[in-house]
């Protein structure tokens, strides 16, 4: 028996919990259910976060928790419950298969059959950003070897357990050589430790493209956190449609799973919506328990039902339907195909299917780390870089001279072009000629020479 947490939302989601819950509860899931309220009632009445603290003590204790989807009111101030629980827990893996249900589900790629693993927690993401001159914004793209080892390893150990045969990784390395290099890099390492799975690596534009054209090509992709955002969209919906998939969010000690769409309000309280997002997420939550037996008995179940016709307003289409029915008769539906195997469509096989083992992060050696030159960010609003020079070429020390200026990144000084764009926001940078190390007084004293240079 494993307890676990579950909150029904808001919209559509008590009625796509209660279906869920029944498929689960029919397929003999051994479980026991905490439910607590999250989302907009918790929203509105002045928690900004849309979940309390005694919620959260329900969730670190069971560490699974199965989330109908919830309903952020619109207006300033309320964060997003699922960033905050994704945060807060360290669920630094997202887990989106994208399989298509060709001939029953309508797709322009019938034998897609893809898992996108998404790293969760750094990237842009990260929430780090600062308004840095009038003109100029900046957000951090923090990449940590811990992160991508952790979501690494996970692709790799996932696809050995599911039978997968191929990991695509996808970077922006050529342009983003420390951030994205560093991602490829951890990727290239751990690769050969899984002999038995083929490796390889796109860039993201063009592996982006291939993707949306080509989706049966892969097998399983990881990727930092915005590639996987956008990416795990698309592969979504070229399978046939955002409402059949579900997604895990899996950290070290907790996990929690989901339907991958909203609480569609519109349809709430009609007995419409289609329950299977979030009953296949429920279907991973099985496998990460230990309960491979039930989840495979659910699925095939459930692929049995869309093969036969039975479904949901949202996939209905006449001539390949076979009759439409709403949320409660379509987990009725699921119920009586339990023990049956689909057709047409591939059954599954979990076998042994359990939590992903994964090696504890080691950290390596301090490297060693000199201080080879100073780079200051003024905010300056003239034009001609060489006045600039001038100016801040002040602030050098005999042995640390001004070595050059960018822009956005662009070098204007020394020997720039009059055609660069430039914003307020400039890049001195200060190095020593004979590349030697420097004293960290040094910056010190460029700080102070600038202080004493706005005051003048
Ligand atoms: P949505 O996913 O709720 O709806 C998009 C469209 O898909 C609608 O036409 C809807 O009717 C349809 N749809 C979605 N799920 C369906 C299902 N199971 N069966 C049949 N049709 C379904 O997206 P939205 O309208 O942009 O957002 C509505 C609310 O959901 C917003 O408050 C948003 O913040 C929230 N939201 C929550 C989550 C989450 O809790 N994980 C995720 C996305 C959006």
């Amino acid at each position: 028996m494993t307890r676990i947490t579950v909150a029904k939302g808001d919209g559509i989601g008590p009625e796509i919990m209660n279906a869920t819950l029944a498929i689960l509860q029919a397929a003999g899931a051994q479980l026991e259910v905490d439910e607590i309220q999250v989302g907009e009632q918790v929203y509105l009445a002045g928690n900004m976060s849309g979940i309390s603290s005694d919620s959260w003590d329900i969730i670190r204790r069971n560490k699974v928790f199965l989330k109908a989807p919830i309903t952020t009111p619109q207006g300033g101030g309320y964060k997003s419950l699922n960033v905050t629980i994704r945060k807060m827990l360290g669920l630094y893996a997202n887990v989106r298969p994208c399989i298509s249900l060709h001939p029953f589900v309508k797709t322009k790629h019938p034998n897609m059959d893809l898992v996108i693993v998404r790293e969760n927690e750094e990237d842009l993401y990260a929430g780090i950003e600062h308004q840095q001159t009038d003109e100029v914004m900046q957000c951090l793209k923090l990449i940590s070897r811990p992160g991508c080892e952790k979501i690494v390893h996970y692709a790799f150990a996932y696809a050995r357990q599911y039978g997968r045969k191929k990991i695509t990784c996808f970077t922006k390395d050529n342009i983003m050589k420390q951030t994205d290099g560093l991602f490829h890099r951890v990727f290239d390492e751990i690769a050969p430790t899984y002999s038995d799975i083929e490796p390889e690596h796109w860039i993201v534009d063009i592996g982006a493209a291939k993707l949306a054209d080509t989706p049966e090509a892969f097998d399983v992709i990881v990727m930092p956190n915005l590639y996987g955002d956008i990416l795990s969209d698309v592969a979504a919906q070229i399978a046939g449609s955002v409402g059949l998939a579900g997604s895990a969010n899996i950290g070290e000690e907790c996990a929690m799973f989901e339907a991958i769409h909203g609480s569609a309000p519109r349809r709430a309280g009609q007995n419409l919506a289609n329950p299977s997002g979030l009953l296949q997420g429920a279907i991973m939550m099985l496998n990460h328990i230990g309960q491979a037996e039930v989840a495979e008995r659910v699925q095939n179940a459930w692929l049995k039902t869309i093969e036969d016709g039975v479904h949901t307003y949202d996939i209905y289409k006449e001539g390949i339907s076979q009759q439409k029915v709403g949320t409660s008769e379509f987990a009725q539906a699921v119920i009586a195909r339990l023990g049956q195997q689909p057709t047409t469509l591939k059954a599954v096989s979990y076998a042994n299917s359990k939590a992903l083992e994964l090696p504890i992060y080691q950290r390596k050696p301090a490297a060693s780390k000199d201080l080879l030159g100073v780079d200051v960010f003024v905010h300056w609003t003239g034009t001609d870089p060489n006045e600039l020079a001038n100016l801040v070429g002040q602030l050098a020390t005999p042995e640390v001279p001004l070595s050059m200026i960018t822009n956005r990144g662009i070098k204007v000084w020394p020997n720039g072009f009059k055609e660069t764009f430039c914003t307020d926001h400039w890049r001195c940078r200060f190095l020593p000629e004979n590349g030697e190390p420097i004293d960290k007084k040094t910056i010190v004293r460029i700080l102070s020479k600038a202080t004493e240079l706005i005051d003048s």
